[in-house]
């Protein structure tokens, strides 16, 4: 496997040797596609993050040329890259397309267009920054760190910008829930935002509690629900947020976590999800499936409150 890796060698540099008028012998590297990949071994230190992942790095380059150009050749950080870039960049297409695909009530308004975009504006936060920091984390050093940080920024800002819209809906005829569960959840994602950018949460040995804060962080979304359950009862509560759909998504982000946390499946057979299917890329493609869930779920509950609430609002 690892043989293989080092032998993946797309195309040698193209020198072009030029004679100029004085005699002298001018090499110039006209074009450059070698894309030589490094193991574990190869790889100086502060790349090494997972020794479960053996083999497909892309050294150090210090060069955002070179970053970029990965995007054209298969690594280790390929999936995880594109498996948010292209949600993400849909994610923005949806917010221009908004008119043609949320159904249209006679009580539908620009806030209404607000909300469900505020989610689709959260995920291309999210999905963006992290494919952007997959792919720049070769750069170097501090490069990378910079990148770790908005990758954590967006995870809080789609978690934020996913309970925001759903509580506009939940909290529909109680502004004073809605604003004081937004609240709650805007001071939890400055807080989880806060310790994103901490400097000691950077560490390996700190995974699994960084994990765990971002669970938790998700698990305040039982605040508001626990609210519901008291305010409007069970049957209301599931119908309006449409609970289940909620607690997919919360399932799969802490199913996500946790494989994240556990590196799971690498950690039972180093070096054989090297490429494709170790824990970062199922994590990242949880997130993505969850993210559909919440959509789901915010236009399911949009239409509950324009087709069952609104209406009888309207003749009280
Ligand atoms: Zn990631």
């Amino acid at each position: 496997m690892t043989a293989n890796i080092q032998k993946r060698t797309a195309n040698k540099n193209v020198h072009n040797r030029q004679i100029s008028e004085n005699g002298q012998i001018k090499a110039k590297v006209t074009h450059t596609t070698k894309h030589k990949l490094y193991t574990w071994h190869e790889i100086p230190d502060w790349q090494k993050d997972n020794e479960f992942i053996h083999g497909g790095y892309v050294r150090e380059t210090n060069s955002f040329t070179e970053c970029i150009n990965s995007l054209f050749y298969l690594h280790n950080e390929s999936v995880n890259i594109y498996s948010h870039l292209i949600p993400g960049l849909i994610a923005l297409l949806l917010i221009l397309i908004d008119k043609y695909y949320v159904p249209k009530f006679n009580t539908t308004t620009m806030t209404d267009y607000f909300f469900i975009d505020l989610f689709f504006f959260g995920a291309f936060t999210c999905l963006t920054m992290s494919s952007i920091f997959h792919c720049l984390k070769s750069h170097s050093p501090p490069v990378a760190k910079f990148g770790n940080k908005l990758d954590y920024l967006g995870i809080v800002i789609l978690i934020s910008t996913s309970m925001v819209s759903i509580l506009y809906y939940g909290f529909y005829d109680s502004s004073y829930m809605f604003y004081t569960f937004s609240g709650i959840t805007l001071l939890f994602g400055f807080a989880c935002a806060v310790v994103s950018l901490d400097e000691r949460f950077r560490s390996r040995e700190w995974r699994p509690y960084r994990a765990a804060m971002f669970v938790l962080f998700g698990l305040s979304a039982f605040l508001p629900i626990g609210a519901g359950l008291v305010y409007y009862g069970s049957h209301e509560t599931w119908t309006r947020v449409q609970l289940k759909w909620i607690i997919l998504e919360g399932v799969l982000y802490i199913l996500g976590a946790s494989l994240y946390g556990g590196r799971f499946p690498e950690k039972i057979k180093p070096g054989r999800y090297d490429m494709w299917g170790h824990s970062h890329q199922i994590f990242h493609i949880l997130v993505v499936v969850a993210a559909l869930c919440h959509f789901t779920g915010l236009i399911k509950s949009y239409t509950y409150v324009h087709t069952y609430m609104i209406p009888v609002m309207i003749q009280a």
